[in-house]
């Protein structure tokens, strides 16, 4: 997500645009921008990545923006579709609004139910709908008393956007969960969900969004209001692991320092003898050149990725979906050849990737292939919008780490132990939530 109001002569569109493109990993699903030119709000939005959704005649439609936001989003098979494209944009009883979400809240189903038993009526299947409905059932009360009240309702991971004709609001869940920054372009406030989206378009990181922070900004500048948290905050600790952009900094901590760190203590825990360490690109990259820097051993490129295969393609063929990582890499035989190989990767969610990757590297001759991961296994879903639905699809969740070895056929398999994970973000001042290696959640899904 990201999101300006506009105090200069700013391009409102075309920031965001390329906004929403660094913020691509983050989301391949759907595309979307919406504008208000002070009066009323204009939207586009479509299925596919930000450069596939928009082109200049879609941007030109956008033009003249006093405040804008966008999104991508990252869907669960099943709502791929475009009435689940963000930002919503709906109307209320005083005018119009635009509303962005990233997370996953844990009783929207219960409050659905409730708003339909007294005669709303739902369009999609997506949480800010209901956020939407909220806000418009409190809006009586003013729109400070009415976020507040919404924030008392709902529950779970979100980072929310909402832009009225003349306001963009942000708001980050009290446990602070996903992430959310502050910035500033020229005079113009900026809101994202990573710092890498500053980066991109000039603007400078003023701070993050605090755990339960409503942060309000029109013609008269930046208001914040604080609502109550608890006591410890619980930021997703996958960002760190897998999610974020490595280039980002989330709360206080940079991506980069933390995967690096990673895979040096990764290199104490489960040294291994071999000739040379290798990352899984993109994801194993920054902790493989912690483990080769820690353990003394050659650092090398023994994989070399398609750049322009994304996250997500068509699998025509069951021919062409059981080559899947291989369309995405090749082994560099020449590299990998006589040698033993460790081969660093972030995570094994189902375990598809690993078993490939070390089969492509034992056919490129590689002697010994010793797989290690820059986390600890991943046993249970995730409740707040990861990716990880239900504990079946796990590989970690029915295996032990030497049954894992043996499917994926390694001659050695190391994963990082939570502790040391944990290590790797110490100094935020923030908690984290690690949900999906430790069952520990920060707040119960209800039923
Ligand atoms: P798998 O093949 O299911 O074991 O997936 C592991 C690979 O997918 C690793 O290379 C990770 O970098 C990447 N990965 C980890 N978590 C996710 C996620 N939530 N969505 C997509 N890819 C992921």
């Amino acid at each position: 997500m990201i999101g300006i109001y506009n105090q200069n002569e700013l391009e409102v569109q075309e920031i965001i645009f390329y906004g929403l493109y660094a913020l691509q990993h983050r989301g391949q699903e759907s595309a979307g921008i919406a504008v208000t030119d002070g009066s009323s709000i204009t939207y586009h939005k479509g299925m596919g990545l930000a450069a596939d959704v928009f082109d200049e005649k879609t941007l030109e439609r956008l033009k003249g923006g006093k405040a804008g936001i966008g999104h991508i989003r990252n869907t669960r098979a099943g709502e791929r579709m475009y009435a689940n494209a963000q930002p919503l944009v709906t109307r209320y009883k005083k005018g119009s609004m635009a509303l962005v979400h990233d997370g996953k809240l844990v009783n929207a189903h219960l409050i659905r139910n409730d708003l339909e038993e007294a005669g709303a009526i739902f369009q999609t299947s997506m949480d800010i709908e209901v956020i939407a409905a909220l806000i418009a059932k409190y809006i009586d009360l003013g729109l400070e008393e009415a976020l507040k009240k919404l924030i008392s309702v709902i529950k779970g991971a979100y980072a929310l956007m909402i832009m009225t004709e003349d306001r963009l609001i942000a708001v980050r869940d009290p446990l602070g969960i996903r992430p959310l920054v502050l910035g500033i372009l020229d005079d113009s406030y900026v809101i994202a969900s990573e710092t890498c989206a500053f980066d991109t378009i000039g603007a400078e990181y003023i701070r993050d969004v605090k755990p339960g922070e409503i942060l309000i900004v029109n013609e008269d500048g930046l208001t914040s209001i604080q609502t109550p948290v608890p006591l410890h905050s619980s930021l997703c600790i996958f960002e760190f692991v897998y999610y974020a952009r490595t280039d980002s900094t989330i709360d206080g901590i940079s991506v980069y320092m933390a995967r690096k760190q990673a895979g040096a203590r990764l290199a104490s825990e489960h040294p291994a003898e071999a000739d040379l360490v290798i990352g899984v690109p993109d994801s194993g990259t920054t902790a493989a050149i912690g483990y080769a820097e820690a353990s003394g051993i050659p650092y090398g490129e023994g994989f070399i990725k398609n750049r322009y295969v994304g996250r997500t393609f068509i699998r025509s063929s069951p021919h062409i979906r059981e080559q899947g990582v291989r369309i995405k890499l090749n082994a560099l035989r020449r590299i990998v050849k006589g040698k033993r190989i460790v081969v660093i990767d972030d995570s094994i969610v189902r375990g598809t990737t690993s078993k490939k990757i070390v089969e492509m590297l034992r056919l490129a001759g590689a002697i010994e292939v010793h797989m290690r991961i820059s986390s600890p296994p991943v046993r249970f879903p995730c409740h707040y919008g990861i990716d990880i639905d239900t504990s079946d699809q796990l590989i970690g969740y029915h295996n032990d780490v030497d049954e894992i070895c043996n499917i994926i056929g390694a001659d050695s398999l190391g994963y990082l132990s939570l502790e040391g994970l944990m290590k790797t973000v110490e100094g935020s001042g923030c908690g984290f939530c690690r949900g999906c290696f430790s069952a520990e959640y920060p707040i119960e899904p209800e039923k």
